[in-house]
């Protein structure tokens, strides 16, 4: 291909549904190129996911130290070295981000490790001045935290500068309620800091099961962490030893040593020259795609979080996929399916789910069976830790299928993601009735529901 074109393929962006849109492109047999501003590997290898999941690892740690001394270990002199963790976690993450660059050297996918713009049709210029054509151009941007507005908001930070902590802050405020706000409650609570969250709504975690999401807030409080809910901020300043104090519409001021904002992720979108071909854009910034992740430009598509469609990498990666596979395979358009995608939350303890809530399907459905199975696993019994894990199962009673399984716990997302096949393939309790149980395992829980 690309012989009126300098490529057949410009990719924007070098996160997960940039590279492997770039790398199977390539496969196809396209001439393909890429750039990146930033780090190749994108929001979850480089400041997501990745060294989130890692920190989730080294905090879990704080518990099982503590839980070892019931079965019998002693441990002297323990202790955690931040910095030591930190270090460690960027060092992974450059080998990762080294092996997403050979990949795409290995597909004979052009890097330009500078900043790309929209500057005409079919046109990209980069930040170095170099003017490129494309057949197609492939929108991979991402998202970046959304920054809150009221004084002094310039003293917080995301979730992109936790993971560089010159040192772990004694005391933390958290604002949001969603993911990242409780994972990273979970994280810096563990290490030892002293965390509060503080939650515009009264709802945590919104869009998962009600049952779940309470059984997290009842586990948080119980360690320790504080949360003030209908809380908004109205300012901050700096006080003289560094720390910051907070005022806040709702609850008392509090002085703190870290700010940090976990309150959603906006659409890359400006700065890209998407206005110069009149790409269509949606309330929150986000690129407007059809079900093959096509603009209302025809030689331009996006996938992502730049779509705001649902923003987590397995899905990116899987538009990434398509997209290659429908512009640059055979030609048989494929479109991604985005329903009954599994998801969890990774806070201590995690959060897995598939399917529709218990309200969900109370509203779509109405006649449902709801099963459920909340215990002490065996390991918290014997380590005198007081955590009850909460297993939901919902039924539609009509066809016995099972449309949503909702889960906290301990391994809860390592335990979903094999559950999730049967309810993604539609199977039925009665499916799940006839299979034999591990055990003993938490797991098993899933096919003794009564
Ligand atoms: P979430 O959408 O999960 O949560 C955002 C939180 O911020 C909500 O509590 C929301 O409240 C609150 N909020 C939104 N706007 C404001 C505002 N203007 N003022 C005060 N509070 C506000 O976003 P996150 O930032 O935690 O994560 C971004 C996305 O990244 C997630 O939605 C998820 O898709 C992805 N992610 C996935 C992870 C995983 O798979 N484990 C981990 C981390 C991120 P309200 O409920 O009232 O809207």
């Amino acid at each position: 291909m690309a012989d009126t074109y300098d490529y057949d393929l410009f990719t924007i962006g070098a996160g997960s549904g940039g590279v492997r849109a770039s790398r199977v492109a390539s496969a196809h047999g396209a001439k393909v190129a890429v750039a990146e501003e930033y780090r190749v590997g994108g929001t979850c290898v480089i400041r997501g996911c990745v060294p989130k999941k890692m920190l989730v690892y080294g905090a879990h740690f704080a518990e099982d130290l503590e839980d070892a001394q019931n079965f019998g270990w002693t441990i002297e002199g323990k202790r955690f070295d931040w910095v030591k963790l930190r270090d460690n976690v960027q060092t992974d993450i450059d080998r990762l981000e080294g092996l997403y660059g050979e990949t795409l050297a290995n597909h004979d996918v052009e890097i330009y490790r500078e900043r790309a713009q929209i500057t005409g049709d079919h046109e990209i210029t980069l930040a170095s001045g170099k003017v490129v054509t494309a057949k197609y151009i492939l929108v991979a941007t991402g998202a970046r935290p959304t920054l809150l507005d009221f004084p002094g908001a310039e003293h917080a930070i995301t979730s992109n500068e936790a993971f560089h902590l010159d040192a772990l802050p004694k005391r933390v405020m958290i604002a949001g309620g969603g993911y990242i706000a409780n994972e990273f409650a979970g994280i810096f609570n563990e290490f030892g800091s002293k965390v509060c969250l503080v939650n515009r709504g009264d709802q945590l975690l919104r869009g998962y099961d009600e049952s779940l999401r309470d059984r997290l807030l009842q586990i948080s409080l119980m360690k320790g962490i504080n949360f003030h809910f209908n809380t908004t901020f109205k300012q901050i300043t700096k006080n003289d030893d560094g720390s910051f104090h907070v005022e806040l519409n709702g609850a008392d001021d509090m002085d703190v040593d870290l700010v940090m904002f976990a309150t959603g992720r906006s659409p890359n979108t400006q700065g890209l020259g998407l206005e110069t071909i009149g790409l269509e854009l949606g309330d929150k910034g986000e690129i407007k795609v059809d079900q093959y992740s096509q603009t209302n430009v025809d030689y331009v598509y996006a996938v992502g979080d730049v779509t705001d469609r649902v923003q987590l990498t397995p899905v990116a990666i899987r538009e990434g996929q398509a997209f290659s596979d429908s512009v640059f395979g055979d030609g048989e358009p494929r479109a991604v399916d985005h329903s009954c995608i599994p998801s969890a939350v990774f806070s201590h303890p995690p959060i897995a789910a598939v399917g529709m809530t218990e309200g969900e399907a109370r509203n779509k459905i109405g006649n449902i069976r709801v099963y459920q199975s909340d215990f002490r696993s065996m390991k918290n019994v014997v380590a005198g830790r007081n955590e009850r894990s909460l297993y939901k199962m919902i039924v539609n009673a009509a066809t016995d299928q099972i449309v949503g399984i909702h889960m906290i716990g301990a391994e809860a997302p390592e335990i979903m993601q094999a559950a999730a096949i049967a309810v993604k393939a539609g199977l039925t309790k009665a499916d799940f009735d006839a299979t034999t149980a591990i055990h003993p395992t938490m797991a098993e829980e899933l096919v003794l529901f009564k």
